[in-house]
Protein backbone atom coordinates (compact mmCIF):
# COMPACT_ATOMS: atom_id res chain seq x y z
CA UNK A 1 0.00 0.00 0.00
CA UNK A 2 2.76 2.30 0.94
CA UNK A 3 4.64 2.76 -2.44
CA UNK A 4 1.77 1.40 -4.28
CA UNK A 5 1.97 5.10 -6.08
CA UNK A 6 5.22 4.83 -7.34
CA UNK A 7 4.79 3.15 -11.04
CA UNK A 8 7.57 1.31 -12.98
CA UNK A 9 8.53 4.11 -15.37
CA UNK A 10 9.74 2.65 -18.75
CA UNK A 11 13.34 4.10 -18.44
CA UNK A 12 14.74 7.40 -16.94
CA UNK A 13 13.46 9.96 -19.76
CA UNK A 14 9.77 10.65 -20.77
CA UNK A 15 8.44 12.81 -22.86
CA UNK A 16 5.26 14.78 -22.64
CA UNK A 17 3.57 17.13 -25.36
CA UNK A 18 1.77 19.63 -24.72
CA UNK A 19 -0.45 21.92 -27.43
CA UNK A 20 -2.20 25.33 -25.91
CA UNK A 21 -5.66 26.25 -27.27
CA UNK A 22 -5.76 29.01 -30.09
CA UNK A 23 -5.36 32.33 -28.07
CA UNK A 24 -7.56 35.64 -28.73
CA UNK A 25 -5.72 37.12 -31.66
CA UNK A 26 -5.45 33.32 -33.53
CA UNK A 27 -8.86 33.21 -33.31
CA UNK A 28 -9.68 36.89 -34.60
CA UNK A 29 -7.67 36.58 -37.48
CA UNK A 30 -8.78 32.90 -38.46
CA UNK A 31 -5.66 31.28 -37.86
CA UNK A 32 -5.34 27.58 -39.17
CA UNK A 33 -5.32 24.60 -36.78
CA UNK A 34 -2.40 22.58 -37.73
CA UNK A 35 -2.47 19.79 -35.30
CA UNK A 36 -4.18 16.80 -35.54
CA UNK A 37 -5.26 14.75 -32.54
CA UNK A 38 -6.32 10.59 -32.60
CA UNK A 39 -8.85 10.67 -30.44
CA UNK A 40 -8.04 6.77 -29.73
CA UNK A 41 -4.56 7.64 -28.84
CA UNK A 42 -2.92 9.72 -26.04
CA UNK A 43 0.32 9.84 -27.16
CA UNK A 44 0.47 10.54 -30.79
CA UNK A 45 -0.03 13.89 -33.07
CA UNK A 46 0.13 15.18 -37.00
CA UNK A 47 1.09 18.06 -37.58
CA UNK A 48 -0.06 19.29 -40.89
CA UNK A 49 2.27 21.41 -43.33
CA UNK A 50 1.10 23.78 -45.93
CA UNK A 51 1.65 21.50 -48.86
CA UNK A 52 -1.09 19.03 -46.69
CA UNK A 53 1.41 16.46 -46.02
CA UNK A 54 1.07 14.80 -42.81
CA UNK A 55 3.79 14.18 -40.12
CA UNK A 56 3.42 12.15 -36.97
CA UNK A 57 5.12 12.34 -33.82
CA UNK A 58 4.86 10.13 -30.85
CA UNK A 59 5.59 10.52 -27.55
CA UNK A 60 4.56 8.92 -23.90
CA UNK A 61 1.30 11.28 -23.57
CA UNK A 62 0.31 14.29 -25.53
CA UNK A 63 -1.95 16.71 -24.23
CA UNK A 64 -4.76 18.40 -25.92
CA UNK A 65 -5.45 22.02 -25.74
CA UNK A 66 -8.77 20.86 -23.68
CA UNK A 67 -6.61 18.75 -20.86
CA UNK A 68 -6.87 20.77 -17.84
CA UNK A 69 -4.03 20.94 -15.07
CA UNK A 70 -5.38 18.36 -13.52
CA UNK A 71 -5.13 15.67 -16.41
CA UNK A 72 -1.37 16.73 -17.01
CA UNK A 73 -0.30 16.20 -13.08
CA UNK A 74 -2.84 13.01 -13.26
CA UNK A 75 0.19 11.79 -15.78
CA UNK A 76 2.96 13.39 -13.62
CA UNK A 77 2.47 12.74 -10.62
CA UNK A 78 4.21 9.00 -10.42
CA UNK A 79 7.98 10.74 -11.24
CA UNK A 80 7.46 13.36 -8.49
CA UNK A 81 6.98 10.23 -5.97
CA UNK A 82 9.98 8.56 -6.93
CA UNK A 83 12.48 11.48 -5.21
CA UNK A 84 10.69 10.60 -1.77
CA UNK A 85 12.67 7.11 -2.59
CA UNK A 86 15.73 9.24 -3.21
CA UNK A 87 16.20 9.31 -7.21
CA UNK A 88 16.93 12.74 -8.41
CA UNK A 89 14.57 14.22 -10.96
CA UNK A 90 14.41 16.64 -13.84
CA UNK A 91 11.07 18.34 -14.93
CA UNK A 92 11.40 20.69 -17.44
CA UNK A 93 9.29 22.84 -20.25
CA UNK A 94 10.65 23.00 -23.72
CA UNK A 95 9.21 25.33 -26.42
CA UNK A 96 8.78 28.74 -27.86
CA UNK A 97 7.83 31.28 -26.14
CA UNK A 98 3.69 31.96 -25.68
CA UNK A 99 3.64 27.90 -25.82
CA UNK A 100 2.90 27.50 -21.95
CA UNK A 101 5.71 26.62 -20.77
CA UNK A 102 4.54 28.68 -17.40
CA UNK A 103 1.24 28.00 -17.96
CA UNK A 104 2.33 24.49 -17.32
CA UNK A 105 4.97 24.95 -14.36
CA UNK A 106 3.49 27.80 -12.89
CA UNK A 107 0.11 28.60 -13.78
CA UNK A 108 -2.26 30.76 -11.87
CA UNK A 109 -4.06 30.75 -8.57
CA UNK A 110 -6.80 29.40 -10.50
CA UNK A 111 -5.32 26.90 -12.65
CA UNK A 112 -2.14 25.89 -10.11
CA UNK A 113 0.70 24.49 -12.51
CA UNK A 114 3.08 21.40 -11.97
CA UNK A 115 5.50 22.99 -9.16
CA UNK A 116 2.93 23.72 -7.01
CA UNK A 117 1.28 20.32 -7.17
CA UNK A 118 4.57 18.56 -7.33
CA UNK A 119 5.02 19.98 -3.65
CA UNK A 120 1.66 19.20 -2.46
CA UNK A 121 2.16 15.89 -3.32
CA UNK A 122 5.20 15.53 -1.63
CA UNK A 123 3.47 17.10 1.57
CA UNK A 124 0.62 13.94 1.20
CA UNK A 125 3.11 11.58 0.10
CA UNK A 126 5.50 11.85 2.91
CA UNK A 127 2.52 12.10 5.73
CA UNK A 128 1.48 8.56 4.42
CA UNK A 129 5.04 7.06 4.40
CA UNK A 130 5.58 8.92 8.35
CA UNK A 131 5.57 6.04 10.49
CA UNK A 132 8.52 4.39 8.29
CA UNK A 133 9.85 7.70 7.02
CA UNK A 134 10.88 11.41 8.39
CA UNK A 135 10.86 13.77 5.44
CA UNK A 136 12.12 17.24 5.30
CA UNK A 137 11.62 19.70 1.90
CA UNK A 138 13.76 22.99 1.09
CA UNK A 139 13.36 25.33 -1.75
CA UNK A 140 15.64 26.87 -3.87
CA UNK A 141 14.79 29.20 -6.96
CA UNK A 142 17.06 30.63 -8.97
CA UNK A 143 16.84 32.26 -12.64
CA UNK A 144 19.70 31.65 -15.11
CA UNK A 145 20.23 34.43 -17.24
CA UNK A 146 23.46 34.96 -19.98
CA UNK A 147 24.80 32.17 -17.58
CA UNK A 148 24.72 34.43 -14.47
CA UNK A 149 22.72 33.20 -11.84
CA UNK A 150 20.33 35.06 -9.81
CA UNK A 151 18.98 34.19 -6.05
CA UNK A 152 14.92 34.43 -6.41
CA UNK A 153 14.48 33.87 -2.75
CA UNK A 154 17.52 36.17 -1.56
CA UNK A 155 15.09 39.12 -0.75
CA UNK A 156 12.51 36.69 1.39
CA UNK A 157 15.32 35.46 3.03
CA UNK A 158 17.06 38.58 4.46
CA UNK A 159 20.36 37.13 3.57
CA UNK A 160 23.26 39.13 1.85
CA UNK A 161 22.99 38.40 -1.80
CA UNK A 162 25.96 35.86 -2.93
CA UNK A 163 27.60 36.02 -5.96
CA UNK A 164 26.55 32.66 -7.13
CA UNK A 165 28.69 29.84 -9.47
CA UNK A 166 27.62 26.24 -10.25
CA UNK A 167 30.18 24.02 -8.64
CA UNK A 168 31.76 20.72 -10.25
CA UNK A 169 31.48 18.08 -6.69
CA UNK A 170 33.81 15.25 -6.57
CA UNK A 171 30.75 12.91 -6.85
CA UNK A 172 29.98 14.22 -10.33
CA UNK A 173 26.93 16.06 -9.56
CA UNK A 174 26.51 19.81 -9.34
CA UNK A 175 26.03 22.18 -6.40
CA UNK A 176 25.54 26.19 -5.95
CA UNK A 177 27.14 26.96 -2.83
CA UNK A 178 24.89 29.69 -1.22
CA UNK A 179 21.80 29.24 -2.93
CA UNK A 180 19.21 29.96 -0.35
CA UNK A 181 17.02 27.24 0.73
CA UNK A 182 13.91 27.43 2.33
CA UNK A 183 12.48 25.13 4.55
CA UNK A 184 8.64 24.30 3.91
CA UNK A 185 6.52 22.29 6.12
CA UNK A 186 3.40 22.23 4.29
CA UNK A 187 1.65 23.42 1.44
CA UNK A 188 0.30 27.02 2.70
CA UNK A 189 4.10 27.74 2.83
CA UNK A 190 4.79 27.18 -0.58
CA UNK A 191 2.45 29.38 -2.43
CA UNK A 192 3.69 32.57 -1.15
CA UNK A 193 7.22 31.41 -1.60
CA UNK A 194 6.96 30.79 -5.43
CA UNK A 195 5.16 34.19 -5.63
CA UNK A 196 7.60 35.76 -3.94
CA UNK A 197 9.86 34.24 -6.44
CA UNK A 198 8.29 34.73 -9.68
CA UNK A 199 7.73 38.50 -8.44
CA UNK A 200 11.70 38.79 -8.21
CA UNK A 201 12.00 37.13 -11.58
CA UNK A 202 10.28 40.08 -12.86
CA UNK A 203 11.73 42.96 -11.32
CA UNK A 204 14.13 44.76 -13.59
CA UNK A 205 13.00 43.76 -16.53
CA UNK A 206 10.76 45.99 -18.81
CA UNK A 207 8.56 43.03 -19.72
CA UNK A 208 8.00 40.21 -17.56
CA UNK A 209 7.34 38.00 -20.50
CA UNK A 210 10.57 39.29 -22.38
CA UNK A 211 12.93 38.30 -19.88
CA UNK A 212 11.18 35.36 -19.58
CA UNK A 213 11.71 34.31 -22.89
CA UNK A 214 15.51 34.58 -22.68
CA UNK A 215 16.04 33.65 -18.85
CA UNK A 216 15.86 29.82 -17.43
CA UNK A 217 13.82 29.32 -14.23
CA UNK A 218 14.73 26.86 -11.68
CA UNK A 219 13.08 25.64 -9.15
CA UNK A 220 14.56 23.56 -6.71
CA UNK A 221 13.31 21.15 -4.37
CA UNK A 222 15.68 19.31 -1.78
CA UNK A 223 14.49 16.69 -0.26
CA UNK A 224 16.07 15.06 3.40
CA UNK A 225 14.76 11.70 4.13
CA UNK A 226 15.39 9.01 7.32
CA UNK A 227 14.31 5.62 7.14
CA UNK A 228 12.76 5.66 11.32
CA UNK A 229 13.79 1.64 11.06
CA UNK A 230 17.55 1.35 9.92
CA UNK A 231 18.39 4.79 10.28
CA UNK A 232 19.36 5.29 6.66
CA UNK A 233 19.49 8.66 4.60
CA UNK A 234 18.82 10.15 1.32
CA UNK A 235 18.99 13.34 0.41
CA UNK A 236 17.80 14.06 -3.61
CA UNK A 237 17.00 16.96 -5.36
CA UNK A 238 13.41 17.88 -7.49
CA UNK A 239 14.17 20.39 -10.53
CA UNK A 240 11.57 21.69 -12.31
CA UNK A 241 12.46 24.27 -14.64
CA UNK A 242 10.98 26.93 -17.02
CA UNK A 243 13.24 27.25 -20.22
CA UNK A 244 13.80 30.12 -22.03
CA UNK A 245 12.12 30.33 -25.25
CA UNK A 246 13.34 27.74 -27.57
CA UNK A 247 13.01 30.00 -30.72
CA UNK A 248 16.22 30.48 -33.43
CA UNK A 249 18.13 33.36 -33.58
CA UNK A 250 16.68 35.26 -36.26
CA UNK A 251 13.55 35.18 -35.44
CA UNK A 252 14.26 37.67 -32.07
CA UNK A 253 15.76 40.78 -32.52
CA UNK A 254 19.33 39.91 -33.42
CA UNK A 255 21.14 42.90 -32.65
CA UNK A 256 23.70 43.74 -29.66
CA UNK A 257 22.63 42.40 -26.28
CA UNK A 258 19.61 40.08 -27.75
CA UNK A 259 22.04 38.25 -29.91
CA UNK A 260 24.42 37.64 -27.27
CA UNK A 261 21.67 36.72 -25.27
CA UNK A 262 20.53 34.09 -27.67
CA UNK A 263 23.62 32.55 -28.46
CA UNK A 264 23.86 32.26 -24.90
CA UNK A 265 20.21 30.49 -24.80
CA UNK A 266 21.47 28.14 -27.96
CA UNK A 267 24.26 27.09 -25.67
CA UNK A 268 22.23 26.36 -22.95
CA UNK A 269 19.69 24.69 -24.99
CA UNK A 270 22.33 22.47 -26.95
CA UNK A 271 24.12 21.51 -24.34
CA UNK A 272 20.95 20.35 -22.77
CA UNK A 273 19.84 18.67 -25.90
CA UNK A 274 23.72 16.82 -25.57
CA UNK A 275 22.90 15.35 -22.42
CA UNK A 276 19.54 13.93 -22.91
CA UNK A 277 20.62 12.46 -25.87
CA UNK A 278 23.78 10.99 -24.33
CA UNK A 279 21.26 10.25 -21.12
CA UNK A 280 19.19 8.57 -24.27
CA UNK A 281 21.82 6.26 -26.04
CA UNK A 282 23.14 5.03 -22.58
CA UNK A 283 26.63 5.68 -24.33
CA UNK A 284 28.09 6.61 -20.33
CA UNK A 285 29.64 9.54 -21.40
CA UNK A 286 27.31 12.80 -20.18
CA UNK A 287 28.89 16.24 -21.22
CA UNK A 288 28.86 17.86 -17.94
CA UNK A 289 29.21 21.32 -19.60
CA UNK A 290 26.18 23.13 -18.08
CA UNK A 291 23.75 23.76 -15.33
CA UNK A 292 21.15 21.02 -16.51
CA UNK A 293 23.97 18.68 -16.75
CA UNK A 294 23.59 18.59 -13.22
CA UNK A 295 23.14 16.59 -10.63
CA UNK A 296 19.54 16.51 -12.06
CA UNK A 297 20.61 14.68 -14.75
CA UNK A 298 22.84 12.12 -13.54
CA UNK A 299 22.95 8.53 -13.52
CA UNK A 300 20.01 8.03 -11.40
CA UNK A 301 18.26 10.31 -12.42
CA UNK A 302 14.41 10.64 -13.93
CA UNK A 303 13.90 13.44 -16.16
CA UNK A 304 10.89 14.36 -17.90
CA UNK A 305 10.10 16.74 -20.76
CA UNK A 306 7.37 18.65 -21.39
CA UNK A 307 7.45 19.92 -24.88
CA UNK A 308 5.16 22.57 -25.65
CA UNK A 309 3.43 23.47 -28.98
CA UNK A 310 1.01 26.21 -30.71
CA UNK A 311 -1.72 24.69 -32.65
CA UNK A 312 -1.99 27.63 -34.77
CA UNK A 313 -0.52 27.66 -39.02
CA UNK A 314 1.33 30.78 -37.81
CA UNK A 315 3.64 28.95 -35.65
CA UNK A 316 4.58 26.28 -38.02
CA UNK A 317 8.32 26.22 -38.20
CA UNK A 318 8.75 26.69 -34.74
CA UNK A 319 6.57 23.91 -33.72
CA UNK A 320 8.36 21.26 -36.32
CA UNK A 321 11.38 22.34 -34.68
CA UNK A 322 10.30 21.84 -31.38
CA UNK A 323 8.56 18.35 -32.01
CA UNK A 324 12.18 17.15 -33.72
CA UNK A 325 14.22 18.56 -30.90
CA UNK A 326 12.10 16.58 -28.40
CA UNK A 327 11.59 13.16 -30.50
CA UNK A 328 15.55 12.89 -30.30
CA UNK A 329 15.13 12.81 -26.96
CA UNK A 330 12.95 9.42 -27.25
P1 LIG B 1 5.51 30.61 -22.26
O1 LIG B 1 5.87 30.55 -20.81
O2 LIG B 1 5.86 29.36 -23.01
O3 LIG B 1 6.04 31.82 -22.95
P2 LIG B 1 2.87 31.11 -21.25
O4 LIG B 1 2.79 30.06 -20.21
O5 LIG B 1 3.15 32.49 -20.79
O6 LIG B 1 3.91 30.70 -22.38
O7 LIG B 1 1.51 31.02 -22.08
C1 LIG B 1 1.11 32.03 -23.02
C2 LIG B 1 -0.37 32.32 -22.86
O8 LIG B 1 -1.14 31.19 -23.21
C3 LIG B 1 -0.73 32.64 -21.42
O9 LIG B 1 -1.70 33.67 -21.44
C4 LIG B 1 -1.31 31.36 -20.90
O10 LIG B 1 -2.24 31.57 -19.87
C5 LIG B 1 -1.97 30.75 -22.13
N1 LIG B 1 -1.96 29.30 -22.12
C6 LIG B 1 -0.88 28.51 -22.30
N2 LIG B 1 -1.18 27.21 -22.24
C7 LIG B 1 -2.50 27.15 -22.01
C8 LIG B 1 -3.45 26.07 -21.84
N3 LIG B 1 -3.07 24.79 -21.91
N4 LIG B 1 -4.74 26.39 -21.62
C9 LIG B 1 -5.12 27.68 -21.55
N5 LIG B 1 -4.29 28.73 -21.69
C10 LIG B 1 -3.00 28.48 -21.92
MG1 LIG C 1 7.05 31.85 -19.72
Amino acid sequence: RLYNEVIELKGNIRVFCRCRPLNQVEITNGSNYVVEFDSSQDNELQIISSDSSKKQFKFDHVFEPEDNQEAVFAQTKPIVASVLDGYNVCIFAYGQTGTGKTFTMEGSPENRGVNYRTLDELFRLSQERSGIMRYALFVSMMEVYNEKIRDLLIESSNQPPKKLEIKQTAEGTQEVPGLVETRVAGTEDVWDLLKSGSRARSVGSTSANELSSRSHCLLRVTVKGENLINGQKTRSHLWMVDLAGSERVGKIDVEGERLKESQFINKSLSALGDVISALASKTGHIPYRYLFSASSLGGDCKTLMFVQISPSATDLGETLCSLNFASRVR
